[in-house]
């Protein structure tokens, strides 16, 4: 996540230019001030849905809509996916089939025909419910049986001769979603449609246009009033395509504002170290000890950063590349920039084995170099770490490399000018803020993730962020074999593991939970552990075994003892899924493949294609699999590009998921999709750029109604941790 914890100070100074009117909103105004709403329902929503003011609710929109307002013939029916009103005579009516296949079957016929209608539960209710002579009206989606087309459970109602039938309405009807709770207290669909109309009813007046009129006109938008109206009460199905996008257009639009706001502003004030020159210690790496060409993206990343460091502002930049793209290098190259101008570097990871692989890294590039590295961990003796602290005082250690132990109150560098952390999603907010007070001008700071992020969702992620790729792999890889087998091939599968053990390749097995749940038909890792032992018997094969139950000590003893290739096999839960560096390494084996999603399943397998050999990553999965499960095993054995994979990974699961975004609040959109609405984002951040660049305060006239709208916003953001 972004690191810019200064910016709130800035942020408020800018704010203060922004003219505040005391006004209250109506849509602010607690729930149960609703008529309809007492304290009982008002919980409910809270609890269900986190809707606590009128605002809220107003802006719980359907998810779709039904036509109620034409009745259909049976003959009309050519369709399974969509809702249809029937008016008929119900005949024919018999109990099927025994005991559980007991089920009832009927017949709706008009003057065009008949069509089935099927009742599985209620039977007892049902078979007295129908009398042969009295017209009837239903409603539901029909389903396929043996090419044609029935109904089961539709809603059924007695058509009355006043005309004033429920379910026949002059108008589309909008579906809410709701829960059982809800319903129980009579908000389902049709309830909370009822309290919406009283709602807009007594706050229709304050739906004032949000967005400047050029705006409006040049992308043919209708106003906000009309929008929000007619996304729960549409005139007529055109007005829910126009209501959609006006009100998608908006919500992403002010996003986009309000982070481009935030790089505006933290950009212009916080300062940064300036990296004038690039000096020894990187001329003689580059010249001499770096074993290896750059690749091209490599160099252009560099090169972004340099620009960076230079500009006298503080750098915050995100750097993105797939497992393998070689991050550390780069950030390497950066930190000898720090050291040829005065400075100290720092290098955080997430746990001590990635501290000391990094650590082990770094001091192998640096050998012949008189640059002084020390590893910083829990671990660390105290005599050590006493002499370390010293050495960072007296500017003898030009590199700490550490876990966040780094971050105590205790070390102090003396010239701290830049801090690059590893796999950012590990570290807590308040842990990073702890770096920057100890200097008076924070260091630049380097993010670095092996996550890849689609580039829709880094547009609205880390819009107030700089992003460098890396996308390119150093050149001479072998790319890895993916294959995935069923449960049943396992024979062989074991065969090809001895094959490759015997070779002296090393192999992991992934198992996805430590105890079988009961529900879940889940191979758990006990289970797995013993089968292994059984097919990889001692003395000839050694087993390493980590999982999130075993102590920290004992974690760190096993893993070592296979990253010094004391074990052939290392079986584990995911805990190995970030970092760890074991080139010889070859096989992945991911045990019920099916139950991963596909950013960690990538992740993974980036464990192996580390060293010379051919690499492989076997997914096993039972003979049963979901769609979902099938297209995931699908693109893993297809791609090992984890950008595609990430835009697979989007439009599957939806951004919620995805690594590393769980606790944005920043993807709790009302209505835009991060996985569907890829273009409107795009768009709407191109909109906002132009409309920035002539007017970088939104204080000119024409703007007014956006400076409006973003003070709003900005006002009440309490939570400013997606920013620092
Ligand atoms: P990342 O951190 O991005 O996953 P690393 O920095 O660990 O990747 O790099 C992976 C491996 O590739 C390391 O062994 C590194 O030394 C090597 N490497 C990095 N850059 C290059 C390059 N330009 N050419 C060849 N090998 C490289
Ligand atoms: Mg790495």
């Amino acid at each position: 996540m972004p690191l810019v914890t200064l910016s709130l100070r800035h942020f408020r100074n800018f704010m203060f230019f922004l003219p505040l009117s005391g006004m209250h909103n109506i849509l602010d105004t607690p729930i149960t001030y609703l008529k309809g709403v007492g304290p009982h329902r008002a919980e409910l929503f809270l609890k269900e849905f986190q809707i606590r003011t009128y605002g809220d609710l107003l802006y719980h929109f359907p998810f779709r809509y039904v036509d109620k307002s034409k009745v259909y013939k049976v003959k009309d029916i050519t369709t399974d996916s969509t809702y249809f009103l029937l008016k008929g005579k119900i005949s024919n009516m018999e109990v099927i089939g025994e005991k559980r296949a007991k089920h009832i079957s009927a017949l709706l016929t008009d003057d065009s025909g008949s069509i089935e209608l099927l009742w599985f539960r209620g039977l007892q209710w049902i078979k007295n419910q129908f009398s042969p002579n009295k017209e009837y009206l239903i409603f539901g989606k029909p389903s396929i049986f043996q090419n044609r087309f029935n109904f089961v459970h539709p809603e059924v109602e007695e058509v009355t001769p006043e005309q004033n039938n429920d379910l026949v309405g002059n108008r589309l009807e909008g579906i809410y979603s709701t829960t059982d709770k809800l319903k129980n207290a009579g908000l389902g669909s049709k309830g909370i449609a009822k309290l919406m109309r009283v709602l807009i009813n007594i706050t229709n007046q304050e739906f004032s246009e949000n967005l400047p009129d050029y705006l409006v006109k040049k992308h043919h938008l209708i106003s906000h009033k009309e929008a929000l109206i007619n996304i729960h009460f549409p005139e007529k199905p055109e007005m829910i395509d126009k209501a959609v996008r006006r009100l998608k257009f908006e919500e992403l639009l002010f996003l986009q504002f309000e982070l481009l706001l935030q790089k505006i502003v933290t950009a212009g004030k916080i300062p940064g170290h300036v990296f004038e020159k690039v000096g020894d210690s990187f001329n003689t790496f580059f010249n001499e000890y770096l074993p290896f060409e750059l690749t091209g993206a490599q160099k252009k990343v560099i090169r972004e950063i340099r620009a960076d460091i230079k500009s006298g502002k503080q750098m915050n930049r995100l750097l993105q590349g797939d497992v393998g793209s070689g991050k550390t290098l780069v950030a390497l190259m950066n930190m000898l920039i720090a050291i040829d101008n005065g400075f100290q570097a720092a290098m955080m990871a997430p746990t001590e084995i990635l501290a000391n692989q990094h650590y082990n890294t770094l001091k192998n590039f640096l050998k012949d170099m008189p640059v002084k590295v020390e590893l910083l961990t829990g671990s660390t003796k105290t005599k050590q770490r006493k002499e370390i602290h010293n050495g960072l005082e007296e500017h003898t250690v030009n590199i700490l490399v550490g876990t966040h132990a780094l971050i105590e109150d205790t070390v102090n560098f003396d010239n701290l000018g830049l801090v690059v952390i590893d796999e950012q999603h590990r570290f807590g907010v308040a842990q990073r803020a702890k770096l920057w007070k100890k200097n008076t001008i924070p260091p630049h700071v380097l993010v670095m993730t092996a996550t890849p992020i689609p580039r829709t969702l880094a547009m609205t992620l880390y819009g107030n962020l700089d992003v460098s790729i890396i996308d390119e792999l150093p050149p001479g890889r072998k790319p890895i074999k993916t294959v995935h087998y069923f449960d049943s091939k396992r024979l062989r599968v074991i065969g090809f593991m001895r094959e490759q053990i015997k070779q002296g390749r090393q192999i992991y097995v992934v198992y996805p939970l430590i105890k079988e749940s009961e529900k879940l038909d889940l191979k758990n890792l006990e289970d797995g552990i013993e089968n292994m032992r059984r097919d990889f018997p001692l003395p000839d094969y050694q087993i390493s075994v980590v999982h999130g139950q075993l102590s920290s000590e004992d974690k760190e003893f096993e893993m070592k003892r296979f990253i010094e290739g004391k074990t052939d096999i290392m079986i584990s839960t995911t805990v190995i899924e970030v970092g760890v560096d074991v080139p010889n390494a070859s096989v992945m084996v991911i045990e019920n493949a099916e139950r991963f999603g596909l950013s960690q399943l990538h992740q993974l397998r980036g464990r192996v294609g580390r060293g010379s050999d051919q690499s492989w990553c076997i997914l096993m999965s039972g003979n049963k699999l979901s769609n979902e499960g099938r297209k995931r095993l699908e693109i893993m054995v297809d791609t090992n590009d984890g950008f595609r994979i990430a835009e697979e990974d989007l439009k599957l699961r939806g951004p919620g998921d995805l690594q590393g975004t769980q606790q944005s609040g920043m993807l709790d959109f009302h209505i835009a999709n991060l996985a569907k609405d890829g273009d409107l984002i795009a768009f709407t951040r191109q909109i906002a750029i132009s409309v920035l660049e002539e007017d970088p305060r939104l204080q000119k006239e024409e703007n007014r109604l956006l400076l409006h709208e973003m003070r709003l916003r900005l006002k009440g953001k309490t939570d400013w941790a997606r920013i620092s």
